[in-house]
């Protein structure tokens, strides 16, 4: 691949300007002008064209092909939500215009997004209150432990520890850490797949702020104890917070708050509508049971009795600001218009598909690569490339030798109780045939395991790069070596 310095020619251009037919108005003082020519790339205009068309091709997305990235739900969204969030009637909005204006209703139609948004949260997960306000599922994370240690400290009571599932994803014990807490890994039963609840009673203690759970979790498997670790947690005075990253798998279904659930979040950028995995923008809206609203940070959308909204920030007990004004409300809006397209009977479609396709791609996959938990999955599965590992071909090779397939890879060494990690999640937006022609795949690279492991250990070899060292390329960024 050049770049496009590379293919300059010197002298050619994409404009081409008279020469000036007038005498220079301005006198530019010698010292100010530059000694030598800016060193800019001379190309045709259908040259850059041509260079950063090509670059767009490189790109892989969900509009190009299947992108089974475990955990991050990169379903097909419809275009009409990204033109809805693009109306003028909302872009062009300024977090600083007045609520409400003699004669003007500028941000009227968006409070009332907000209000309604909140409110279709709290309907289908069963949470008293929601705050639209933190940008992602980890600021989720972290506002829930924030409202949790200011519940706690309320009733004048000093927990010091977090209890995580050793699956859960990272940001949960980065979230406990960072909001005070010691962080204390409970284990999931290796045959279920299933948070040990049994072992969790053992572990949660009056020490123990909140138990952080996952669910379905990591493995793609539905806690069926979830009453059970609830219990545990309230017996000892501890919250439950709900890691609602895998909600595509259960929307109508069921709802954390009727299980007890104390304090969620939702990844809007993932179930409702936006990507995830693109670098952002996201929302990870939190929601809470009754005794925990006055924590909830501020401003909260208040709806009066005329059906205006207003934004209230008289909260004494709330934990305050955790974002800039209101959250990123163009993913909320995106969200708000998905649910109402899709309507509960869409909804509760979307979610039965996930699992449909899920279970039908780990039915093809499992005499394949080994599984590790073999009961029926929710909306993705894990699968281990031990048994290759053997043969020296790791789950890397078999992710990078999927890109020459065509195919995105799926989330390898995750989560870090399964060995040689493949963790694929396919989605309700793909199509049986899409399904097959992954399976196919996969089937010819595990035979390339057995006869030319090499080949795999090599892969990608359709790429302009094929393998970079991933820490030098953090460490040590050159964009132009
Ligand atoms: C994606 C994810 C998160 C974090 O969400 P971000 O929006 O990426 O911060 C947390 N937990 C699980 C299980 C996830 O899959």
């Amino acid at each position: 691949m050049q770049l496009i310095f590379e293919k300059s020619v010197p002298g050619r251009a994409g404009v081409m300007l008279p020469g000036a037919d007038v005498p220079d108005a301005l006198e530019i003082p010698a010292d100010c002008l530059r000694a030598a020519d800016a060193e800019l790339c001379e190309l045709s205009e259908l040259d850059v064209v041509r260079h950063f068309t090509g670059l767009s091709r490189l790109n892989f997305g969900v509009d190009t092909g299947f992108y089974p990235l475990g955990s991050c739900t990169m379903k097909y969204n419809p275009k009409i939500l990204e033109r809805i969030a693009r109306l003028e009637g909302f872009s062009d909005l300024h977090p600083f215009l007045p609520q409400l204006r003699h004669g003007g209703m500028l941000v009227q139609g968006a409070l009332h997004i907000m209000h309604e948004l909140e409110r279709l949260l709290c309907e289908i997960f069963g949470m008293s209150a929601f705050t639209l306000h933190p940008m992602a599922g980890a600021h989720g994370e972290l506002t829930g432990m924030m409202m949790v240690a200011a519940f706690h400290r309320d009733r004048g009571e000093k927990r010091t520890e977090v209890v995580i599932a050793d699956e859960a994803h990272g940001t949960n014990p980065a979230s406990a850490a960072l909001a005070g807490y010691s962080v204390v890994a409970a284990p999931t039963d290796p045959d279920t797949g299933m948070l040990d609840a049994d072992r969790l009673a053992g572990i949660v203690s009056p020490r123990t702020a909140a138990v952080m759970l996952t669910n379905p979790n990591t493995l793609g498997i539905f806690n069926s104890r979830i009453r059970d670790v609830v219990e545990i947690a309230h017996r000892n005075g501890a919250l439950v917070y709900y890691d609602g990253a895998n909600l595509n798998a259960v929307l109508g279904k069921f709802r954390p708050g009727d299980a007890g659930i104390d304090v969620m979040h939702v990844n809007l950028h993932k179930t409702f509508a936006t990507p995830h995995g693109g670098g952002g923008p996201g929302a990870g809206p939190v929601g809470v049971r009754k005794d925990l609203e006055p924590f909830l940070p501020v401003s909260r959308v208040e709806k009066r009795h005329d059906n205006t909204y207003f934004l209230e920030y008289d909260f004494p007990k709330s934990i305050g600001y955790i974002a800039p004004f209101y959250g990123n409300f163009g993913v909320c809006l995106k969200a708000y218009a998905y649910i109402l397209l899709l309507g509960a009977e869409g909804l509760v479609e979307t979610s039965e598909n996930a699992v449909l396709n899920a279970n039908y791609l780990m039915s093809r996959l499992k005499n394949i690569f080994e599984l590790p938990v073999k009961s029926a999955c929710m909306h993705e599965f894990v699968l281990s490339a031990r048994k290759q590992a053997e043969n020296g071909v790791r789950a890397l090779d078999i992710a990078k030798a999927l890109i020459d397939e065509g195919f995105h890879p799926p989330t390898v060494y995750f989560p870090l109780i399964v060995k040689e990690a493949l963790m694929i999640e396919p989605t309700e937006t793909e199509s049986k045939e899409t399904l097959d022609a992954f399976a196919s795949a996969m089937r010819r690279i595990a035979d390339l395991a057995v006869t030319d492991p090499e080949r795999l250990r090599q892969a990608p070899s359709t790429t302009p790069v094929s393998r970079p060292d991933e820490v030098k390329a953090v460490k040590d960024m050159n964009f132009r070596a």
